[in-house]
């Protein structure tokens, strides 16, 4: 049994659903559930479409809602031959005709509630699922359409439920276990679910990958593959260097990481289920299925290079305080911390001595804010065009003089933070903006001029 999440670029039109249907059926003796996000981009379009029914602009709402549907249709008849069309466009038309429905009544209220924005958005997943079954089917494939409120059993924080994993795993094993046994091919929305009590709900953007490690987990199935429309995962962003490699294999830690600085391609934390069991998670692409993609288990594998992957964000600022109005009193980082975390500003990387902090934050408005309320406490400069640049690699915890050839390899670069995470699997430094490519280039050929072909390959 395999889990095959395809995402919204992935089913996004006609073309894309076609794609599809034609690697499902590559892999239908492995006894495939399939798990569909929204056509790529609906999702915000509904939340667009529930923002201007709350407030009170039902023409904006039910203008924004007839693209949707057109866009459905238009997929819908370029996948299926008449006789089919006129099936699926009634079960189609009967969804978009009670969303229409949904945000006459928000904007007839005026008000918008977390519970209402939920059944709106479920609208991407119910309508994606209801063409890519149809399309499947008519392309000699025995999908069978699952209601994924029937499979994912949340709690009712509205926008970002929280599955109840044992309700969840009976649920997903009573609804698709016997379908599985007929050879069917269940496919179902990813990214929704429902209360005990039946109420639609949404477990956060970009759920679905979360949805496919959730089915993946309860029916301890052999693989998941989220299919995207990239290779895998890189050694680098091939923007900034050419020479970036596909990484064939890469532990869960190490994808963790990578992820938080910057990585897009998926969040490992919503393949957690999934790794607990030890059930690997392959990254593919749908435009590209040949490419093997990127292998993600819960252990990297063995690997004779020391790290795995380089990434790089920018648009960062550094914050320094210098408190020295504070040197020896206690709780003055809960003092510092606490400051940030009222203006609602996460801190990526920090460093310390006995007087003075430095934080990176996201470059954004409400710094000046922050750095005026910090001002009654300390000294404080701040200054943005930063970038932090990471190396990550489980192998950095067992290889020592790496920090040398690290700051070697950038040595006429003016670094101004370093931090090696408790994690012990990267070290990272904030440099300038500017400095990004030229760093990220050198570092690359210091670590990566003799990859082990086992982890990485070169295409
Ligand atoms: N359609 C949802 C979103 O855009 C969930 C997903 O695609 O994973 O966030
Ligand atoms: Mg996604």
């Amino acid at each position: 049994m395999i889990v095959m999440k395809f995402g919204g670029t992935s089913v996004e039109d006609a073309a894309a659903i076609d794609r599809a249907a034609k690697i499902v059926r590559g892999r239908l003796a492995e006894d495939p559930v399939v798990v569909v996000s929204a056509l790529s981009k609906v999702t915000d379009q509904l939340i667009a479409m529930a923002n201007a029914a709350g407030d009170g602009d039902r023409e904006r709402a039910l203008s924004l809602a007839r693209g949707t549907r057109e866009r459905h249709y238009v997929a819908a008849s370029e996948l299926l031959g008449t006789g089919v069309f006129a099936q699926i466009h009634s079960e189609l038309e009967s969804d978009l005709d009670a969303l229409d429905e949904l945000l006459r009544g928000i904007a007839a209220v005026g008000e918008l509630t977390p519970r209402t924005m939920d059944n709106v958005v479920s609208h991407g997943e119910r309508l994606s699922s209801k063409l890519v079954a149809a399309a499947f089917t008519a392309r000699d494939i025995p999908a069978e359409l699952v209601d994924a409120r029937q499979c994912i059993v949340t709690d009712d924080t509205f926008t970002k439920a929280i599955p109840q994993m044992d309700a969840t795993n009976d649920a997903v094993c009573e609804r698709l276990r016997p379908l599985i046994r007929e050879k069917r091919v269940p496919v179902m929305g990813g990214y929704m679910g429902a209360t005990r009590e039946g109420i639609t709900t949404t477990i956060g953007r970009g759920g679905s990958d979360f949805s496919a490690a959730i089915v993946g987990a309860a029916l301890d199935c052999s693989r998941i593959e989220i299919w995207t429309d990239v290779d895998g995962m890189k050694t680098a962003d091939p923007n900034l260097c050419p020479e970036a490699l596909r990484i064939k294999s890469i532990g869960f830690e190490e994808a963790a990481e990578l992820a938080y600085f910057g990585a897009k391609v998926l969040h490992p934390s919503t393949v957690l289920p999934a790794v607990h069991k030890n059930i690997p998670v392959w990254v593919l692409n749908s435009r590209n299925p040949a490419n093997e993609g990127t292998r993600i288990t819960a252990r990297a594998p063995h690997c004779r290079n020391t790290f795995k992957a380089i990434a790089a964000k920018k648009r960062v600022t550094v914050v320094d305080i210098i408190a020295t109005r504070m040197l020896g009193a206690h709780g003055y980082l809960r003092t510092i911390f606490e400051i940030f975390d009222r203006h609602r500003c996460p801190v990526d990387v920090v460093s310390t001595s006995e007087v003075s902090v430095s934080v990176t934050v996201d470059s954004n408005e409400a710094i000046p804010l922050i750095a005026a309320d910090l001002d009654q406490i300390a000294d404080v400069k701040y200054g943005g065009r930063k970038a932090i640049v990471c190396l990550v690699g489980e192998t950095l915890r067992d290889t020592p003089g790496v920090a040398a050839r690290v700051f070697t390899a950038v040595k006429d670069i003016n670094v101004r933070m370093i931090s090696q995470g408790a994690s012990e699997i990267n070290i990272t430094f904030v440099i300038d903006e500017n400095d990004v490519p030229e760093a990220v280039q050198r570092l690359h050929t210091e670590f990566f001029s003799d990859p082990d072909p086992e982890v990485f390959a070169r295409e």
